[in-house]
C-alpha cells in the first residue's frame, strides 16, 4: 500500500501547475502485490522547481544529481525521488546517456528498459499510463522493450544486464526478441563500466532466484563477457561423461546454500551464494591429463580462490566481500580433506581459526556441496558434520570457561586475599 502523502504531494505539484506521477519500480511492485518500499516520481517540473514546490512540506530534501534532474527527499520514514521528464540522446560509443529534460510523460516512459518499467499513475487521481502494455507483460511474465531491444540495448547495454537481474527477481521471462538482441549484442556490455555491471550482478544474486539470472547470462553470451568462469564450467565434464556437469553442480550448490543461509548467516548473503556458485572454479582450469590417461587435479581450490579474487577486483568489488570469497572457495574442501571422524582438537581448532569470522559461512556451504545422489553417502557425511559441529560449539565453550576462570590456583587466591 501506499502511503496518504502520496496524494497530498500530487496536489502540490498540480497546484503550482505542474504533472506528477508515480513511475517504474513502485507502480511494477504494486500490480504484483509486492510491497513498495522506494517511491519514484516523474514530473515535468525541472530540478529547482522540484526543489522550490517540496520547501515547507518536505522534512529534508537533496539533490541526486541536478544534471539527471533528480531531487530526493524525507517524509516521515520515507524517500522520495522525483526525477525531471527525460528525453535522452545517446551517443552510441558512449558509456552513459546524455540527458536531455523532456516535457511529456509518454516520451520519458518511452525511454525505460522495459514494459513492465514504463508504467506510470498520474497524481493526485492514480489515473494509471500504461501506454506499451506493461500490466499484460506483468501477468504474461515477459520482459520486453517498449521500443526495438536492438535500439534500446544499444542506447544502454547495461539493460541487458538488467533483464537478467529482473528474471532473478520478478520469475519473470525474457520475450523471443529480446533474447535474441540480447545474444546478437552481448558483446556490448564491456562499455558498460565494472561498477555498474557489478551492481546488477549483485542484484540478481540476492534476488529469489538467481538461476534464472544466470542461466539468461550464459545463454545469451553475456557471461563470456562479465563472468567468463561460469560459463567455462560447462565445457568440464570430461570427454568421457564420467565426471558431472561443473556448471549444473555450481548451481545446484548455490540453492542449497539459498536453502540453508537463514540459519547459518544473515540473508539473503551475497558472499555464501557467490561463493557456492564459484566454489569449483578451479577445475577446469587444473584438470590436467597425465601421459598414461589419468585426470589429476591441482588443488583446485586454491587455485580457485585466486581466480574468483581477481574476477572480483576486475568487477571493483570491496576488498571485505572479495576476502571473503575467496577465502571460503579456498576452504570448501577442508572437511573433506579430513575424511569423517578422523578429526583431532587441534584440528577443529585449526579449521575454526582458518575460516575466523567465516566459520557460519563455511559451514552453509560444506554442507551445501554435498550433490550425491547416494543417499546413504549423504547422510553419512551430513552426520559428520553434525559431529564437526558440535565439537567446534564444544570447544567455544570451553575456551569461554577458560577466559572468564581465573588463571591463579587456589593457594595463589588465599595468598592474594592474605587468607
Ligand atoms: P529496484 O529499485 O528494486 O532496483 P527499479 O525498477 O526501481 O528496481 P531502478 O534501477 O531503481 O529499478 O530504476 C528505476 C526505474 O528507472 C526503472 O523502473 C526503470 O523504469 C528506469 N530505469 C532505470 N535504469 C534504467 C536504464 N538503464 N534504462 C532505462 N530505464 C531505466
Ligand atoms: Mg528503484
Amino acid at each position: 500500500t501506499l502511503p496518504k502523502f502520496v496524494v497530498e504531494l500530487g496536489e502540490r505539484f498540480a497546484d503550482a501547475g505542474y504533472e506528477l506521477a508515480l513511475v517504474g519500480g513502485p507502480v511494477r511492485d504494486m500490480f504484483l502485490g509486492s510491497s513498495v518500499t522506494d517511491l519514484d516520481f516523474t514530473t515535468d517540473a525541472v530540478p529547482e522547481t522540484i526543489q522550490q514546490i517540496l520547501t515547507g512540506w518536505a522534512h529534508a530534501q537533496w539533490d541526486i544529481g541536478a544534471a539527471f534532474g533528480t531531487i530526493g527527499a524525507r517524509y516521515g520514514d520515507w524517500t522520495v525521488e522525483i526525477t525531471t521528464y527525460r528525453d535522452e540522446q545517446y551517443d552510441p560509443d558512449s558509456r552513459k546517456p546524455e540527458v536531455v529534460f523532456g516535457t511529456e510523460l509518454l516520451e520519458d516512459l518511452r525511454r525505460r528498459d522495459f514494459t513492465v518499467n514504463a508504467m506510470a499513475l498520474r497524481l493526485p487521481d492514480f489515473e494509471l499510463v500504461d501506454p506499451f502494455g506493461g500490466i499484460k507483460a506483468l501477468v504474461a511474465g515477459v520482459l520486453s522493450t517498449p521500443g526495438t531491444p536492438q535500439q534500446s540495448f544499444s542506447d544502454d547495454p547495461l539493460r541487458m544486464m538488467r533483464a537478467a537481474r529482473f528474471a532473478a527477481q520478478l520469475g519473470v521471462t525474457v520475450s523471443d526478441d529480446v533474447a535474441a538482441a540480447m545474444t546478437d549484442m552481448a558483446q556490448r556490455i564491456e562499455i558498460i563500466s565494472a561498477e555498474r555491471v557489478r551492481e546488477e550482478l549483485v542484484k540478481l544474486m540476492i534476488a529469489d532466484t538467481p538461476r534464472r539470472g544466470l542461466d539468461l547470462l550464459v545463454a545469451s553470451g553475456i557471461a563470456d563477457v562479465v563472468l567468463p568462469e561460469l560459463p567455462a564450467m560447462r565445457q568440464a565434464s570430461d570427454a568421457t561423461h564420467r565426471h558431472k556437469d561443473v556448471y549444473e553442480h555450481s548451481l545446484q550448490v548455490m540453492e542449497n546454500a539459498i536453502e540453508r543461509e537463514a540459519h547459518y548467516v544473515e540473508a539473503p548473503n551475497f558472499v555464501l551464494r557467490f561463493a557456492a556458485l564459484m566454489h569449483d572454479i578451479g577445475k577446469p582450469k587444473t584438470r590436467r591429463f597425465e601421459p598414461n590417461g589419468k585426470v589429476t587435479f591441482r588443488h583446485h581450490d586454491v587455485v580457485g580462490a585466486k581466480l574468483v579474487a581477481k574476477r572480483m577486483r576486475e568487477l571493483r568489488f570491496d576488498k571485505g566481500s572479495t576476502k571473503a570469497v575467496a577465502r571460503l572457495v579456498e576452504l570448501h574442501m577442508r572437511f573433506y580433506g579430513y575424511g569423517e571422524g578422523e578429526w583431532t582438537d587441534s584440528a577443529v581448532r585449526r579449521y575454526v581459526t582458518d575460516a575466523g569470522d567465516l566459520v557460519a559461512h563455511l559451514h552453509a556451504l560444506t554442507r551445501s556441496d554435498v550433490t550425491t545422489q547416494n543417499k546413504r553417502k549423504a547422510r553419512r557425511l551430513a552426520t559428520a558434520y553434525d559431529d564437526l559441529e558440535s565439537r567446534i560449539e564444544q570447544l567455544a565453550e570451553e575456551e569461554e570457561l577458560a577466559a572468564i576462570r581465573p588463571d591463579l590456583d587456589g593457594k595463589q587466591i588465599m595468598e592474594l586475599l592474605d587468607i
